[in-house]
């Protein structure tokens, strides 16, 4: 059933807005205040429309289409879903004020079918990684960092935040009320409103990126996740050198949206060094192996 939720997402064709005049709604009465009266429901709307978008600017190239159709996700992608829903479980475990509540669909981890290094999250629970950036990642510990700075970025609801507040000033109140019937051309108001909110999305997520401070918080609050879901967290550092050596050679990717690698790794190394030392087991190399690397 979660299944079929992304289904819907993933079949959607490129257009900007593939929902219900009912579902725009639902979602825009959620984000006219920003995160604040957001409910899971109005989330999902708007987690599902800006997946899509994501998609859509990805040429709909992802990893294991027919595993999502069907449920039953197969290699790579179900690794990484496997991974990520430890990491999304144990970001439950460590709550903060202002944190979004789970989301209402469940989590969902589409492997996106690029060799640049990315990775990105949409409100209610979508998260993209490349290939690119996974066949970066050595060992799982440093798939569960990239994947818990994603799920950090959900729980504080970044995305969300990142809608402008001008936004919200044309729509009138009447419109965000469910019991008033909208006619044609308030109906266009409200959808050229969630449009507008949409590219503010794509923007921070795709272009500008979100500001330093941000970034800062979804790697403190990402690292603090993955210690609890039992992850080496020197493997968040480690990954941050790959990205940074990266960074000297290549752009775009990661490094449109990011600060500098060297600028977060100075802001993690000292809670790293308090964390408590992890010794790896076996099976979780060899599963990395595995699934990532295709070795048995
Ligand atoms: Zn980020």
């Amino acid at each position: 059933m979660k299944r079929a939720l992304l289904v819907a997402a993933l079949a959607a064709v490129s257009c900007k807005v593939n929902l219900t005049p009912e579902g725009i709604s639902k979602a825009y009465r959620g984000i006219k205040e920003a995160r604040k009266d957001l409910t899971p429901e109005n989330e999902y709307y708007v987690g599902r429309a800006v997946a899509t978008n994501i998609l859509a600017k990805s040429n709909y190239k992802y990893r294991d289409e027919s595993g999502f159709s069907s449920g039953k996700l197969e290699g790579m992608t179900a690794y990484v879903n496997a991974v990520g829903n430890v990491v999304a479980m144990a970001s439950l475990e460590t709550p903060h004020d202002g944190d979004r509540p789970t989301p209402l669909a469940g989590w969902h981890f589409v492997v996106l079918e690029d060799k640049t290094i990315n990775a990105f999250a949409a409100p209610g629970g979508y998260i993209f990684v490349t290939a690119g950036a996974i066949e970066q990642a050595g060992n799982e510990d440093e798939l569960a960092a990239i994947l818990a700075h994603e799920v950090a970025h959900v729980r504080r609801g970044h995305a969300l935040g990142s809608i402008k507040k001008s936004r919200m000033a044309g729509v009138m109140k009447e419109m965000l009320d469910s019991s008033v019937e909208l006619d044609k051309q308030a109906l266009g108001t409200l959808t050229e409103a969630f449009d507008g909110a949409m590219d503010d999305m794509m923007d921070s997520l795709l272009v500008k990126g979100y500001s330093r401070d941000t970034e800062f918080e979804a790697d403190s609050v990402g690292l603090e996740i993955m210690l609890k879901a039992g992850y080496d967290g020197s493997a968040f550092v480690s990954y941050l050198k790959k990205l940074n050596a990266h960074q000297a050679t290549g752009s775009g990717g990661f490094s449109a949206t990011h600060p500098k690698a060297s600028d977060r790794i100075s802001k993690l190394e000292k809670k790293v060094a308090k964390a408590p030392k992890v010794t790896v087991p076996k099976a979780r190399i060899n599963r990395f192996k595995a699934a990532v690397l295709g070795v048995e």
